[in-house]
């Protein structure tokens, strides 16, 4: 019996807690490919780990609570996780995508799933009446991103699901930015959460890992049997260091809020600074999640040069990804989104001054001192 009511409790007690057999409150790392049956036909639920593995299980019953679905999946990478997804569709199916979506994600359509006739639709999701239009015949699902990557634009998750359901669609979100604790999009009637576990779920920069939370018993079948079957899974030790890093999602979460809406604060009275894109004030995503999250993009204006605000951080990393406990820049034009072609990247407003903050734990005081500095060093005089 579960006996709490609340997700700061659910990360460190749901799923399966501990291990029965011995009163370990760690569900152990179950190191082993194969499992010995005792007759032809009999075992104990456990064949071959591709197909099941206890710390792999836990942590999948541990992502489907969190997100409020009916199963999860735990797989490779967040790219494996998406590509178990877009698997579910055939030779013809469309796929409508918000048009700044993570750039592996329209790399692998654009490049992979495109030898298979799996086609998509860029779409302005925050858009509604442009994705009602853009919802043909042949459009089997909706894939947004909420907020975007790297600008932080809200689309209406319920909204979006509305127009799913309409239409007898999927609709698929990549709640990677914001974590089950401040966003759960299956609670606003989305039927696929993908998630990069990489970031923030994993907390900690050190495991690549993906996972997929479904809403209904028919897709947890469609996907279990892709897992399967494609064998992009998610290794023993690997998911025990991400029930690990699941375990203080709360308050890592709670932490890197506060600092992110501090540097938001320091930014909008920092000379040099244009374009800050932070969504707490978006009325939808105040609708739709607990707060703006912890990614921050701004740009320098005309005068700065930003190589040398690059080369000029010290504390704050120069790095890809996000989501660890230290704080991380990127320059999405020639590192996230280099794969998005340079026109595309314009319009949608990717330009070249576009620096990306992942803000983490530390002292926020560190974070504020090194971009003062960074931000002061790269003016051109
Ligand atoms: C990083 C990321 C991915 C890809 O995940 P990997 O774990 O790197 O494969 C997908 N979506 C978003 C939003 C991401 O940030």
């Amino acid at each position: 019996m579960k006996n709490y009511k609340n997700f700061d409790s659910a990360v460190i007690h749901g799923g399966i807690f501990g291990d029965e057999k011995t009163g370990a409150v760690n569900v152990p790392i179950y190191q082993t490919s194969t499992y010995e049956q005792k007759r032809l036909g009999k075992h104990k639920g456990w064949e071959y780990s591709r197909t099941g593995n206890p710390t792999r299980t836990a942590l999948e019953s541990l992502i489907a609570e969190l997100e409020h679905g009916v199963a999860g999946f735990a797989f490779a990478s967040g790219m494996a996780a998406i590509t178990a997804v877009l698997s579910l569709f055939k030779s013809g199916d469309r796929i409508v995508i918000s048009d700044n979506i993570y750039g592996g994600t329209f790399r692998v359509l654009d490049k992979v799933f495109n030898h298979f006739n799996i086609n998509y639709k860029i779409v302005d999701t925050t858009n509604l009446e442009a994705v009602e239009k853009a919802v043909t015949e042949d459009v089997k699902a909706i894939f947004i991103e909420t907020p975007t990557n790297p600008l932080l634009h809200i689309t209406d998750i319920k909204a979006i699901s509305d127009i799913a359901k309409k239409h007898h669609i999927l609709s698929i979100v990549d709640n990677t930015f914001m974590t089950p604790y401040l966003q759960r999009p299956i609670e606003l009637g989305s039927d696929i959460v993908i998630h990069s576990a990489t970031k923030y779920l994993g907390g900690h920069s050190d495991i690549i890992a993906g996972l997929v939370v479904v809403n209904s018993i028919e897709l947890a079948e469609k996907i279990a049997f892709i897992q399967n079957s494609t064998g992009g899974i998610l290794q023993p030790f690997d998911s025990f260091l991400l029930i690990r890093g699941i375990k203080t999602l709360a308050v890592r979460m709670d932490r890197h809020v506060e600092n992110a809406e501090k540097v938001v604060e320091y930014l909008k009275n920092k000379k040099g600074i244009k374009n800050i894109y932070y969504p707490s004030n978006n009325a939808i995503n105040k609708k739709q999640a607990k707060n703006g999250g912890v990614m921050i993009s701004f740009e320098l204006e005309k005068n700065y040069d930003i190589n040398k605000f690059f080369d000029s951080v010290k504390f704050v990393a120069l790095a890809e990804s996000l989501g660890g406990v230290e704080s991380l820049v990127c320059h999405p034009a020639s590192m996230t989104h280099a794969s998005i072609p340079a026109d595309i990247r314009k319009k949608v407003g990717i330009t070249d001054n576009l620096i990306r903050l992942s803000v983490g734990i530390e002292n926020i005081n560190d974070i504020i001192t090194d971009l003062e500095q960074a931000i002061n060093e790269s003016e051109v005089k």
